[in-house]
């Protein structure tokens, strides 16, 4: 292993630059050259391939989003793709890779895996819906980022004598939805893996805390369920009471990292490092029990995780007036 390659694939997270920055720095620290691939799988396939070295990464764990940048590559998914991907990694003398991403990406990293070159996936994503570890990076700046964005609405719902109805990111998963739910003291909580969609449920439970005198409604929806425009107007005309629907978007993406977020990647770029100066391959990185860990790719894939029902069932404990 002479040279090793990174790239950023799949949805931004906050903490990318820091694993990063950790995969540049620990690759030269063991004696390695390090080349920056630049707009994930579609960059390597454009040969966007930059030299990297401890100078290049300064000054960025601090900063939000991913300074190689990140997209979605559609022709990297063909066998032909991954054919040239493999080439072009060839011809710039990149042995070994770092791709830092999500499920996807993974599944990219193994078919490169199977084209010669070996792969190592670094969990980043806001989302923590990877089941092979129980943090992702980005996770934490995130809820912080939401929690922060729900107090505020908090304020003006509380002046109001509102209901309203906060939708935040997680794709399919809902961890942001149950953290911030938790965190904000939300009085329902929606979450892909356990909503009924029981609208009714959920105007009986506004109209009876109204009756005992909880005079705002705060209800986190995952982006997994979607649709709290329409939810909020349905509401209203049920309760009569004013509902306003807050979509948090990717403001929850960005921002500079917290402390967690920077010292997971920055433990993760360099155990990725060390996995690849070992001559490991087809790995994924994962946190598990206080210690960082490793899974091979296609296991990793087929992991399955469920949300947390103990918080479930406290975030709901907890929203009793
Ligand atoms: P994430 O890594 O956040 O889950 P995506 O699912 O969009 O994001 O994947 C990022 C990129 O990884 C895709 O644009 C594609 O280039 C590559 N990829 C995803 N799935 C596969 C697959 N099954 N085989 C090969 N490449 C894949």
């Amino acid at each position: 292993m002479d040279t090793i390659g990174v790239l950023t694939s799949g949805g931004d997270a906050p903490g990318m630059n820091a694993a990063i920055r950790a995969v540049v720095r620990q690759a030269i620290s063991k004696g390695k050259k390090v080349k920056g691939i630049k707009r994930g799988y579609e960059g390597l396939l454009q040969s966007e391939i930059i030299d990297m070295d401890a100078r290049t990464v300064a000054d960025i764990i601090q900063k939000g989003g991913t300074i190689l940048q990140t997209a979605r590559c559609p022709e990297f998914r063909t066998i032909e793709g991954q054919e040239k991907a493999a080439k072009i990694c060839r011809e710039h003398g990149i042995d070994g890779i770092v791709v830092i991403g999500g499920d996807g990406s993974f599944a990219g990293a193994k078919c490169l895996a199977d084209q010669g070159i070996n792969t190592i996936g670094i969990p980043g994503t806001i989302d923590l819906d990877i089941a092979c570890t129980e943090y992702t990076i980005g996770f934490d700046t995130a809820i912080n980022t939401a929690m922060e964005a729900i107090d505020k609405v908090r304020d003006t719902s509380y002046s109001h004598e509102r209901v309203s109805i906060i939708e935040v990111m997680g794709r399919n998963a809902g961890y942001i939805a149950l953290w911030c739910g938790i965190a904000n003291g939300a009085e329902d909580i929606l979450l892909p893996e356990t909503y009924d969609y029981d609208e009714q449920k959920l105007i009986n439970n506004i109209i009876e805390k109204r009756k005992k005198g909880k005079t705002h409604h705060i209800i986190i929806n995952a982006e997994g369920i979607g649709h709290s425009t329409s939810m909020a107007k349905r509401i209203e005309a049920a309760t009569g009471v004013e509902t306003r629907a807050t979509i948090l978007g990717y403001m929850q993406r960005g921002g500079s990292p917290t402390c967690t977020d920077r010292v997971h990647a920055s433990m993760m770029g360099a155990y990725a490092v060390d996995l690849l100066c070992n001559g490991k391959s087809n790995r994924v990185v994962g946190y598990k029990g206080d210690e960082y860990v490793d899974f091979d790719i296609t296991e990793a894939l087929a992991m399955k995780k469920d949300i947390p029902e103990y918080q479930c069932q406290i975030s709901k404990a907890l929203a009793l007036l």
